[in-house]
């Protein structure tokens, strides 16, 4: 299932047919635009180098997670944290404010820059993720050239691969190949 936080850590593509070929979507432009549109957002493209290495870090620190959390880890008090400072970062901000007819009003104002908004979406909505299901549908594909994230919504929790029709049917032909061998 594509949500939106494990469609952006899945910005860092890695080829699943096994080439060895891996792109970090995240740095081009065209990803970045269909990216806000499929998730309803705006913020500037192309995002700045600031804003850039900013998703990286983040990017890096919930992909480490999933990898932690499908080798049986817990929760992490550094990720909440984490999770803890996007959320304000990225959330409208209360401001006293001087009108023109001298009055002051109290106002609630977007943040300035549209990717710490997305930024506080997407670790939004990886804690929902994480309490619905308290991580344990949370799965990393096990075809290891893949290492797509993604939420396993199966009633029994048994879904192994990204995609059947893909990584699934290659790793099966794989299988199969190696029983010939031997
Ligand atoms: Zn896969």
């Amino acid at each position: 299932m594509n949500t939106l936080w494990t469609d952006f850590v899945n910005s860092e593509w890695h080829d699943w047919r096994g080439s060895g070929r891996s792109e970090d979507r995240l740095l081009k432009p065209e990803w970045q635009n269909d990216f806000l549109i499929q998730w309803q957002f705006s913020a500037p493209v192309p995002a700045s180098a600031e804003d850039i290495e900013e998703m990286q870090i983040l990017r890096r620190e919930l992909r480490s997670f999933a990898e932690h959390l499908t080798s049986g880890g817990q929760m992490t008090s550094d990720l909440v944290d984490t999770i803890n400072r996007k959320m304000i970062e990225g959330g409208p901000v209360t401001r006293l404010l001087k009108q023109q007819d001298e009055h002051f009003n109290i106002v609630l104002e977007p943040v300035a820059n549209g990717w710490k908004k997305v930024l506080a979406e997407v670790v939004a909505d990886f804690a929902q993720a994480f309490v619905n299901s308290g991580g344990s549908r949370i799965r990393i594909c096990d075809n290891t050239d893949c290492r797509w994230v993604f939420y396993d919504d199966t009633r029994n929790r048994s879904k192994r691969f990204c995609d059947d029709k893909m990584c699934g049917n290659l790793m099966k032909v794989r299988r199969f190949r190696e029983r010939k061998k031997q």
